[in-house]
């Protein structure tokens, strides 16, 4: 499957704020945002003023680079959202947010969304008693997500139980930390979701 493969930090620094792509190193001034307050790249610090396409383009890419995603699959989720009741821009988020690979993060089993997808991919987690590994798969209300039996010693997946715990969960998952399990209590809500992305902005690009 195709892949972005550039350092993390850049895409970061190309919006110019956190998304927190890495986990731990983040919330430390090793933070290449931190470090570097100018985008990448040999013209990285000229200023130039954007367009209305360029705001709109540039708040697409932060929501998509943020859960990982590549253009089309992206695109699949606007799609959906589209069609559905509500507003499309929340409805894209709550789609974003119901795949399991962000679940899993979520609920504090990974420390960032891409090692949660490949802990997902390589089998590790179970939704309500069976294997999963598709990580774009969309969690429902009430589904049981835990890891399996084999994974719990996993030092990566118990330290950042650990760190998730001081970090607090979100309220639309529960978690049970000692049984490695979490459940999706209900969809978010657009205030449950933290996510500073004005997502009006992405519908405006994509209905044009
Ligand atoms: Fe982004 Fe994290 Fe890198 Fe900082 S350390 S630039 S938040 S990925």
């Amino acid at each position: 499957m195709a892949r972005y493969r550039d350092a993390l930090c850049r895409q970061c620094r190309r919006e110019g704020e956190k998304l927190f792509l890495k986990g731990d190193r983040c919330f430390t001034e090793k933070c290449g945002v931190e470090r570097r307050k100018y985008p990448p790249g040999q013209h990285g610090q000229r200023r130039s003023k954007l367009t209305d396409y360029a705001i709109q383009l540039r708040e697409k890419q932060k929501v998509r680079n943020t859960y990982g995603l590549l253009e089309k699959q992206f695109r699949r989720y606007y799609e959906w959202a589209s069609t559905k009741k509500g507003v499309t821009g929340e409805v894209l988020l709550q789609y974003l947010e119901r795949r399991l690979d962000n679940v899993v993060y979520r609920m504090g089993f990974a420390h960032n969304r891409r090692q949660a997808r490949q802990f997902v991919g390589h089998g590790h987690f179970l939704v309500n008693g069976r294997r999963l590994n598709i990580p774009s798969y969309l969690v429902r209300v009430g589904d049981v997500v835990e890891v399996k039996e084999s994974s719990r010693k996993m030092p990566a997946i118990s330290d950042s139980l650990q760190k998730a715990q001081h970090r607090g969960i979100l309220e639309w998952v529960e978690v049970d930390a000692g049984n490695f399990r979490g459940k999706m209590d209900h969809i978010p809500s657009r205030e449950e979701i933290p996510l500073p992305v004005h997502e009006q902005l992405i519908v405006e690009l994509y209905s044009k």
